[in-house]
């Protein structure tokens, strides 16, 4: 009988060292992507062009699963949909999966695209996107640090929250209150949101503002921005995104606000609001918010 020979100790040590130092030149690709420093496409690609590139030893659904906004679920659909096993790595690929992962991953990186220097202008921005992605604290960086710009105020059936003051974060109305300035048509838009409070813009101040050549920025609902959208046709819709999925239900958690079941109903709507990105002009990631904000900041005509 033949003796199993162990490796010797110095081998094995290196062998876990390189698995280590491989794991983390993995870790670093999945940082870029989530970041948007890096294209999943261009991860795809380098992986083909080099097996012996970290990039080519990363599984495909890790690769889906960094794309800002794509949580597991979707990742775990898109994976059956391009009929690729979980278990596949990047320079695994046949030429057939690889062909249809790379026109899938081309296909949905266009409308995540940054604002261009040279994209179009206008002095009426709408900042939306799904729950907890940071609208309101990109909104709040602009308002301190972009003062020629009208950051509008709200109107709001909702109560207050800690630290909310009347006409600086909304206006705080009853149904009633609300109810008639929608008759008196005060608003330039409103929306039922998560299905339980209303909200609105009142249209005075904006109207006021553009006329005197501010720039103006909404930070409302995917219902109100295609409102805006059809009484605006040139407005600019910029959709913010977060780094991924994971990181926005991180946020939402964090916040502490709400309760578990109005956790979960911003979550399922965040999912359908997700989907709406695609009729934005323009869509940022939200990873730091001064980055976002000047961003944002950079479609005006300030
Ligand atoms: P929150 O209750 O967390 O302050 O806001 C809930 C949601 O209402 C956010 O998605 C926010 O963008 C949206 N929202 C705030 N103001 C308006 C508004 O005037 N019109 C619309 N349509 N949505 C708004």
């Amino acid at each position: 009988m033949q003796a199993v020979v162990n490796p010797p100790e110095v081998d094995r040590l290196a062998g876990s060292r390189a698995a280590v130092a491989a794991r983390r030149a993995r870790a670093e690709v999945k940082r870029q992507v989530s970041s948007g420093e890096r294209s999943a496409s261009e991860v795809l690609s380098a992986a083909a062009r080099d097996g012996a590139q970290p990039e080519a030893t990363m599984r495909v659904s890790e690769l889906i699963a960094s794309i800002p906004w794509l949580g597991p679920t979707r990742t775990a659909k898109i994976m059956q949909e391009l009929r690729i096993s979980p278990s596949k790595r990047l320079g695994g690929l046949g030429v057939h999966q690889y062909q249809r992962l790379h026109e899938f991953l081309v296909r949905r990186q266009a409308p995540r695209r940054l604002p261009e220097p040279d994209a179009p202008r206008s002095r009426l921005v709408v900042l939306a996107g799904p729950t907890a992605v940071g609208k309101g604290t990109v909104a709040a960086h602009i308002r301190e640090h972009y003062p020629d710009v009208l950051l509008s105020v709200s109107a709001t059936t909702r109560p207050p929250r800690p630290g909310e003051v009347d006409g600086v974060h909304y206006y705080f109305l009853s149904d009633e209150q609300f109810d008639r300035m929608v008759e008196a048509g005060q608003f330039l838009e409103w929306a039922q949101v998560h299905n339980a409070y209303r909200y609105g813009t009142p249209r005075q101040p904006i109207e006021a503002a553009l006329a005197g050549g501010r720039s103006v920025l909404l930070e409302i609902d995917i219902q109100g921005a295609r409102q805006v959208r059809q009484a605006f046709p040139e407005a600019r819709l910029v959709f913010l995104l977060p780094p991924t999925w994971e990181e926005l239900v991180r946020r939402l958690e964090g916040r502490g606000t709400e309760d578990e079941e109005e956790r979960t109903r911003r979550l399922d709507t965040a999912q359908t609001e997700l989907a709406a990105q695609e009729e934005f002009d323009a869509a940022v990631v939200n990873t730091r918010v001064e980055d976002a904000a000047r961003e944002v900041v950079s479609l005006m005509s300030v």
